[in-house]
């Protein structure tokens, strides 16, 4: 009897479990909401990165595997149900990552112009639900909080020369906007020091070596307060965080170059209210407390004075961090924003676990680390689904499985992509691409991205 796991999202996370499954004769169907898959791949990795997208041909291997199967655009929750693969399969894994953001919950929060980092990498990256989505870049201040590696990505993105953007898979929409762009000025607010800042070293670099922007750092803002400095002398502070020290120093003793384009590191600063006119009038400005920073329970921590400034700027990026959505009937960890799970194994909130049902990537541990760190995080969810696959729910055959699948799903979405239909639309988009120079021209509608798939079951 061969073992059949459904894997729910087709991001880094449900590849690298679909693999290991594989390898453990385990046959795999894997299932996205979009036609095409890669999830943050695709629709999160920063286009000028193009790099870190070639970890896609690890996955396209994975997907020759005789035993893998393809079913895109099937939102798992709305098209069929957590219980329909439950009872179809002997194992599901949900690999459906973090979508949602974090709300930074100040007054003036939902003013036009304040926006999820979320959203706006989803609508430079031609996520279909992003398509039509309008930033107005019309001001020349925006401002990025939070001090990841996303809001690296979205204030580097806000200042990159057309010329750098043309040559990349940005989408169209994007790269018309950005060229009409009046945004010159992007400050980066961190609500913590330079020593807890949660970039990384190269996307750090990355700045100080931008064609036409200056990045500028305030000498004081790198001087480091008592618990910052008694923690980095400690010896308990990483690699990273002395380098990330050692580069802002160097980036503030740096004479600006006078470039067009400026980024602004600033620390210790937490948003308290989106400024405008009126209770609903477009973003004027942001302001901020100034915080100091003190030994925490958990490490540095940030508490606010009593001083406050005013930052001047049309648009507010709030990159904070992510957080999962519940899918109906499986356990959801409210306060954490994650499908309740004890090592990958989806349990009950008594820690039960649940049979046959699994977790891996940002919706088990939440929205951290790189593209490889699900690898390890998918091998320790399937290695204890392959543990329980002799016992309970898991040793039988469900019926409605196998070949049966394809049949019943044809049945629900009409949309239903498999790897040639994606494959179709990968090629349409690379051929697009080949003609201006670029990687690809994505399709950033449905629809488009259905016709080419189609033409393909036409024609086959
Ligand atoms: P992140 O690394 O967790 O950073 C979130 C930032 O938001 C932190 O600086 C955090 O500060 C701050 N924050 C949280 N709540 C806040 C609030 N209420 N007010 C102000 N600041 C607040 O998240 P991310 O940037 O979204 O990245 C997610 C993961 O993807 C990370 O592992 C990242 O490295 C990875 N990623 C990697 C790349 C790359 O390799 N090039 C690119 C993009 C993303 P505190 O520390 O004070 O909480």
């Amino acid at each position: 009897m061969t073992a059949r796991a459904a894997v729910v999202g087709a991001g880094p996370s449900g590849f690298y479990a679909a693999d290991q499954l594989l390898k453990a004769s385990v046959a795999v169907d894997l299932y996205d909401a979009l036609p095409t898959p890669y999830g943050l791949v695709r629709a999160g990795v920063a286009p000028d990165h193009p790099k870190i997208k070639s970890v896609t041909r690890m996955y396209e291997k994975t997907a020759q595997h005789p035993s893998f199967r393809f079913f895109g655009g099937v939102e798992v929750g709305v098209d069929v149900t957590p219980e329909d693969l439950l009872e179809r399969y002997h194992a599901v894994v949900y690999a459906v990552g973090t979508p949602t953001d974090n709300r930074l919950d100040v007054p003036g929060d939902g003013r036009p112009g304040s926006v999820a980092a979320t959203e706006f990498v989803a609508w430079y990256n031609g996520h279909p639900s992003h398509a039509d989505a309008a930033f107005d870049l019309s001001c020349e201040r925006a401002v990025v909080v939070g001090n990841g590696n996303v809001a690296i990505d979205v204030a580097r993105m806000l200042v990159l020369d057309p010329d750098e953007l043309a040559g990349t898979d940005t989408a169209d929409h994007a790269i018309a906007a950005f060229a009409a762009a009046s945004v010159t000025d992007v400050v980066i607010l961190g609500r913590r020091g330079p020593a807890q800042a949660a970039f990384t070293n190269p996307e750090l670099r990355e700045l100080g070596e931008l064609a036409r922007a200056d990045v500028v750092v305030d000498p004081s803002e790198v001087e480091l307060d008592p618990a910052s400095a008694a923690w980095l002398e400690s010896g308990d502070a990483s690699p990273t965080t002395h380098r990330n020290i050692a580069m802002l120093r160097e980036l503030a003793d740096r004479e600006p170059a006078r470039r067009s384009h400026r980024i602004e590191l600033r620390f210790c600063r937490s948003p308290i209210e989106v400024l405008g006119d009126g209770a609903d009038g477009p973003v004027t400005g942001l302001r901020v407390a100034r915080n100091r920073l003190e030994p925490g329970p958990r490490g540095v921590r940030a508490v606010v004075t009593g001083e406050q400034e005013v930052i001047p700027c049309g648009l507010v990026i709030r990159s904070i961090g992510h957080r999962g959505r519940p899918l109906p009937g499986v356990p959801f960890d409210e306060r954490r924003g994650l499908i309740r799970n004890a090592g990958g194994r989806v349990c009950e909130e008594d820690g039960t676990p649940r049979v046959g049902e699994y977790a891996v990537g940002w919706i088990k541990r939440g929205p951290s680390g790189v593209i490889g760190t699900n690898k390890k995080c998918a091998a320790d969810t399937v290695a204890g689904l392959l543990d329980d696959l002799p016992r309970g729910r898991l040793a039988d055959l469900p019926e409605g499985g196998g070949d049966a699948v394809e049949p019943w799903l044809r049945a629900r979405v009409a949309g239903l992509v498999t790897w040639s239909g994606w494959q179709a639309i990968d090629e349409h988009e690379r051929a697009r691409g080949a003609d201006a120079g670029r990687p690809r021209v994505k399709l950033v509608r449905v629809p488009e991205m259905l016709a080419v798939a189609d033409q393909l079951r036409l024609s086959a």
